[in-house]
């Protein structure tokens, strides 16, 4: 059924199948091309020529099978539409593909597929008439945009190539669509937000667009925002060049048609540069006996965060400028970085806000999309100026050691830029194209630790070290901070509960393991949650006592007699406390509502056995005690280790052993045989549990060579030693990092002896007077020390001659 057409569609077409929807000739609708079919046609057709010809595809509709291999061509759909492709726009997030903005020009049948790979191309014959090519202006893209239930129909109209059939086709649905208007004309008169009804009327509005009535309002609403936006620009302080743009922008505008995808694009883009606080900016409040108090009221201890913070504070206000280093604060999580950097705000009457950059790998994600890109849009700075409203915000730069990389781009190198006071006047993201000066913003930046900050980031930071915390000062947190927080959040009062000191060190120690006070605070909460619910049951069933006492006789009599019988309440006692008894969190209370503990303490008996010592560990996330476990086996002398570890703490071990075996007649160190040569038919294995965690380091030195000394020597290590320390071939203990976090590890697991360099003595100073009460330290500097330290009564031969093998 050829028809002669005043222009012909070429007899080759390429195809291009979409799932999205059905196109219809005259209508216009935008499709994503991901699949690689797709993309190689897109590729090859359409971003190489600028002829007209090649832009005009075949367009089929597909219904994807899942069972069917991507590869194969699927069965195609007779009958489709040449297109026009109107735009192409390509995006490489969150995978390469493009949106295709296409317009329909008429049917055609497929003869015959000429080739399949890399995409189909048919024969094709042309259907309906085509007089002119559209105004691709004009069309509506609603037209394009069906919705899944419609495909069907969709389809079958697109099959209807007599008119005749196509008008019997389309006839029901238009009276639905009128009968969908009518209905919706109704609702707005009615004023009835009735959700259901409203959802229900919108995709029929969608389907079929008869200009009309409801249309014009929609414009007349764009074109007073338009107006109200030509004024803002007006208004807006913003500078010359910005300005410039925006009146170019909106002169674009307003010479768009609303359909046209860039219409939304642009009028996003001058929202937001009306939105951006230019030139509005919060006074600065500074007096530092103020900021001293304010400081020592929102947090407990951090003595040496607080005096660095005013130090900083005082002399920016001296100078009165902000270039110089960006203070960064590093520590475990949980222990008041986020909370000092919100107190900084505080003292100095700015907003503040939090742009968290973990996992960040994208330079987009600080500099923004450029606006070609589908879905661009402006970078967190930016984003977050919006959010505050003013120009000098304090931001708080949060995790900048989990900043990743990617193809896209070193987030790092456009943080720099943002950082760096001779740029940042000028910072340009890409999505806003225009300048922002962002010197008056503060930045602080935080990080668990400095070992991943990028060098050139790290070198324009000061770094103030944010240690964990001791039992005492959590308890001293959790009760002047974290519990009136709490109970404010929660709506309780003291006098309806009550949480003593010795069931928040139970939750310190037993249900919670960590330098800062994160999880420590989410307990709380959840204590607060389950006796908020007791309380407001316990006022509930009073209130309607209360009431059953009044009520007698009258109409709610028969609901309350239901509800509240008396023996109901005496079934659970503790919800008849009369009110004025606050809930008492015990130990009891605290196993019911955060279940049984979750850590006992299991040190003494995993040191019940030969072969284990307990070592302090560094992580980024604070101190911890670590235990290594040593076995031997018959063999041939091999070294097996297990637990996650990286290379300096193998070679750790093999030093630990060498050492051991050079030195085993001295110890009186024997293998099963009796042999000093302790690797003769002897295999050893090395155990370093929580073997999900890599470890590495060379601290753990002194603690193999104690664990294997124990091993071969049948003694056991003192359970309440821990020890830290590099080693050397010669038996040198050499000094090592992290001591504070170490010690306070130590003393968190309730152990007593604490071994340390003694190139590490001055490191002591550091540890907060009550934990140095609590501890015994021993200072080593060579392996006889650190063994004679963690061995009841000493390990040299000299000292316990009672230990000497009977087969010296
Ligand atoms: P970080 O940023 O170091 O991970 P946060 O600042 O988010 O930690 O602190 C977690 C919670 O603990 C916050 O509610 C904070 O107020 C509280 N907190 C931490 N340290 C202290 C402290 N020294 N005094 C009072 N509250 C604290």
């Amino acid at each position: 059924m050829s028809s002669v057409s005043p222009i012909q569609i070429p007899r080759r077409l390429p195809l291009l199948l979409t799932n999205e929807g059905v196109l219809l000739p005259g209508s216009t609708m935008r499709t994503s091309v991901d699949s690689a079919r797709n993309l190689q046609l897109v590729r090859s057709r359409l971003l190489k020529g600028t002829s007209l010809q090649s832009t005009i595809l075949g367009v089929i509709p597909n219904t994807p099978d899942p069972a069917s291999d991507a590869q194969d061509l699927p069965p195609l759909h007779r009958i489709g539409t040449a297109a026009l492709a109107v735009q192409v726009v390509g995006s490489n997030w969150p995978k390469p593909h493009y949106t295709l903005l296409i317009t329909g020009l008429c049917r055609f049948q497929i003869v015959q597929v000429l080739k399949e790979k890399p995409y189909p191309v048919a024969e094709v014959e042309q259907l309906d008439r085509l007089e002119e090519f559209p105004n691709t202006c004009k069309t509506r893209e609603e037209l394009g945009e069906l919705s899944e239930q419609f495909y069907k129909y969709a389809v079958q109209i697109l099959d209807a190539v007599s008119l005749e059939e196509r008008f019997k086709m389309t006839i029901p649905l238009l009276v639905r669509q009128i009968e969908g208007l009518k209905l919706l004309q109704k609702t707005r008169k009615h004023k009835q937000d009735d959700d259901k009804r409203v959802i229900a009327i919108r995709p029929i509005r969608r389907i079929t667009h008869i200009p009309g009535a409801l249309e014009d309002d929609d414009e007349d609403e764009d074109n007073d925002d338009i107006v109200m936006l030509e004024r803002k620009i007006r208004t807006s302080s913003m500078p010359e060049q910005a300005h410039k743009v925006c009146v170019k922008e909106i002169k674009r505008l307003k010479k768009m048609p609303q359909s046209m995808p860039e219409y939304a694009l642009t009028r996003n883009y001058l929202e937001l540069m009306v939105e951006l606080p230019w030139n509005k900016s919060t006074t600065d409040r500074l007096d530092i006996r103020a900021a001293r108090i304010l400081l020592d009221n929102d947090h407990y201890a951090m003595e040496k965060l607080k005096k660095r913070v005013l130090e900083y504070l005082a002399v920016r206000q001296l100078k009165n400028n902000l270039k110089g280093p960006i203070l960064c604060f590093v520590g475990p999580p949980g222990v008041g970085k986020t909370s000092v950097g919100r107190s900084v705000a505080k003292t100095l009457g700015r907003e503040f806000h939090r742009i968290a950059l973990g996992g960040v790998c994208d330079q987009s994600d600080i500099r923004g999309h450029r606006r070609t890109y589908v879905g661009s849009m402006p970078g967190r700075i930016i984003n977050g100026l919006k959010t505050v409203g003013v120009n000098n915000p304090v931001f708080l730069l949060d995790e900048v050691d989990k900043l990743g990389k990617s193809l896209q781009g070193d987030p790092a190198a456009a943080l720099l830029e943002v950082l760096d006071p001779e740029q940042n006047h000028n910072f340009t993201d890409h999505y806003l194209n225009v300048a922002f000066d962002l010197s008056q913003v503060l930045f602080i930046a935080t990080a668990n630790t400095t070992a991943t900050i990028p060098p050139a980031l790290l070198d324009r930071m000061e770094i103030i070290q944010v240690p964990g915390y001791t039992q005492e000062e959590k308890i001293e947190i959790a009760h002047r901070h974290l519990i009136p927080k709490q109970l404010e959040q929660h709506g309780l009062t003291p006098q309806q509960i009550q949480i003593p000191q010795v069931t928040t060190l139970d939750i310190i120690t037993r249900y919670t393991r960590e330098a800062g006070v994160r999880s420590l605070d989410r307990k709380f909460g959840a204590i607060c949650r389950a006796v908020a619910v007791k309380v407001a049951e316990g006022q509930h069933k009073e209130a309607k006592l209360d009431h059953s006492d009044v009520a007698e006789g009258e109409g709610c009599r028969e609901h309350i007699l239901e509800d509240a019988k008396p023996e109901s309440i005496s079934d659970t006692p503790d919800l008849a406390l009369p009110p004025e008894m606050p809930i008492l969190i015990d130990f009891h209370a605290l196993k019911d509502i955060l279940g049984p503990p979750m850590y006992e303490m299991e040190v003494s008996e995993r040191l019940s056995q030969p072969g284990v010592a307990i070592g302090l560990a560094w992580t980024p996330l604070g101190g911890e005690i670590m235990f290594v476990e040593a076995s031997r086996m018959d063999g041939e002398g091999q070294l097996t280790l297990t637990g996650q570890l990286g290379d300096v703490m193998k070679e750790s071990a093999h030093l630990a052993i060498s050492w051991l075996r050079s030195n085993a007649k001295k110890y009186h160190l024997t293998n099963a045989s009796g042999s000093f040569d302790l690797l003769d038919n002897t295999d050893i294995h090395l155990h370093f549990p929580a073997g999900a965690v890599t470890k590495d380091g060379p601290s753990a030195g002194v603690t193999i060579v104690t664990c294997l000394a124990s091993l071969f020597s049948g003694r056991l290590v003192r359970s309440d030693v821990a020890m830290t320390g590099e080693i050397t071939l010669r038996g040198l203990v050499l000094p090592v990092g992290g001591i504070k976090d170490k010690v306070l590890a130590a003393h968190r697991a309730g152990l007593k002896r604490v071994i340390i360099p003694q190139r590490n003595e001055k490191d002591l100073e550091e540890i907060p007077g009550n934990v140095r009460q609590d501890l015994s330290f021993v200072t080593a500097s060579c392996l006889d020390e650190v063994l004679n330290a963690a061995f009841d009564g000493g390990f040299t031969v000299n000292t316990r001659p009672g230990l000497l093998n009977s087969k010296l």
